[in-house]
């Protein structure tokens, strides 16, 4: 690995892989991976605006934000990294000593839990200190397909139809199209409704404002938005982006706090610092009123931990 340290990385698809993900990104996310747009290699683009929809409401702020293709990054992130990688599924994680030990197949002095929502490495060692909060739990459905987009910009509708969460327009370069929705688990279950139904509304309407027809039927996946992560340490081991819940309470975003979490983890191993998360966002939209207007929205502010956001990027 880059930082001279002896890594190994276990996942258990093989690379490049399907990551459900509307494939966002900071301008943060382009630092900490050290993305120079010039040269990579795969899908990416910038959007000028940002159009926020809200009750009829329509706000176009400018700023710079992009749009990548998980599948591709993902997998352009793991090369930059020289790790080797091997394809296994995790099933079982224990201490040995000073040692972990997965699967009696492994044996490693540092253990960095970023298996996601149902990460082994949580599930074994974390799940106490981190527990998954209901009412922090996202789920969403999402389509990824080729489309001779328009408009480039990138769109984000509140609460439609009551939706406690957002649906969203997302443009990828050359001729790409992802748009999904994401809600709150509990507060849909509460409202007796499912996001299948939001799917639905969503799709008549793309149709009606963009005159987009969907190919296909979406894919769902659910993860959790910060909570407390006052735990995310045990001794050597760690856990990292959706493993410890990181994704920002306003956007749901996840991939600059997995980023961000994960460089804290290496930077822990390597120098010995503490692993902190305070700069760690936890809110895309600043951590302002906005935010707290937005995280009411979708979780009526349950679970509120003091680790407060956040970097005002998203907007930047
Ligand atoms: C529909 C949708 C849209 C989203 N859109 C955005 C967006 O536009 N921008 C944004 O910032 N965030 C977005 N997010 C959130 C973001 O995708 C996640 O927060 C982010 O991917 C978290 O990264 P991670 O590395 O922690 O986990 P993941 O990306 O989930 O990676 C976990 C890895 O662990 C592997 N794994 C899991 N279990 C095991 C096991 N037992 N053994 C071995 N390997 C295992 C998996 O194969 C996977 O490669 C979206 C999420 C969804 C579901």
């Amino acid at each position: 690995m880059r930082g001279g340290a002896d890594v190994l990385v276990l996942d258990k698809e093989a690379f490049p892989r399907l990551k459900l993900c509307a494939g966002w990104i900071t301008p943060q996310v382009v630092r900490d991976s050290d993305l120079d747009p010039a040269s990579y290699p795969h899908r990416f683009l910038s959007f000028r605006r940002l159009h926020f929809h809200l009750k009829g409401l329509h706000l176009p702020v400018p700023c710079i934000q992009h749009s990548i293709r998980r599948f591709e990054f993902d997998e352009w992130l793991l090369q930059q990294s020289a790790a080797p990688v091997i394809t296994h599924t995790v099933r079982d994680v224990r201490r040995d000593a000073a040692d972990y030990v997965l699967d009696n197949q492994y044996r490693c002095r540092y253990l960095i839990g970023a298996g996601g929502t149902s990460c082994p490495v949580h599930r074994a060692l974390f799940r106490a200190r981190v527990p998954r909060v209901r009412a922090l739990q996202t789920v969403t459905l999402e389509l990824e397909f080729p489309y001779e987009w328009d408009d480039p910009d990138c769109h984000l509708w509140f609460f439609e139809e009551g939706l406690p969460g957002y649906s969203w327009y997302v443009p990828k370069a050359r001729g790409w199209l992802n748009v999904g929705v994401g809600g709150m688990a509990q507060r849909l279950k509460q409202r007796g409704e499912d996001i299948w139904m939001h799917w639905r509304g969503f799709a008549a309407r793309l149709e009606r404002r963009f005159g987009i027809r969907l190919p296909e039927e979406p894919t769902g996946y659910s993860y959790y938005v910060r909570g407390p992560v006052d735990h995310v340490r045990i001794d050597n081991a760690f856990v990292t982006g959706d493993a410890a819940g990181l994704a920002t309470r306003d956007l749901c975003e996840g991939i600059g706090p997995a980023i961000r979490s994960g460089l804290r983890a290496a930077d822990a191993v390597l120098r010995g610092s503490n692993y902190e998360l305070a700069d760690v966002t936890g809110a895309s939209l600043g951590g302002g009123w906005i935010t707290r207007m937005v995280d009411w929205g979708f979780t009526r502010g349950v679970g509120r931990t003091a680790a407060t956001p956040s970097m005002p990027h998203a907007a930047s």
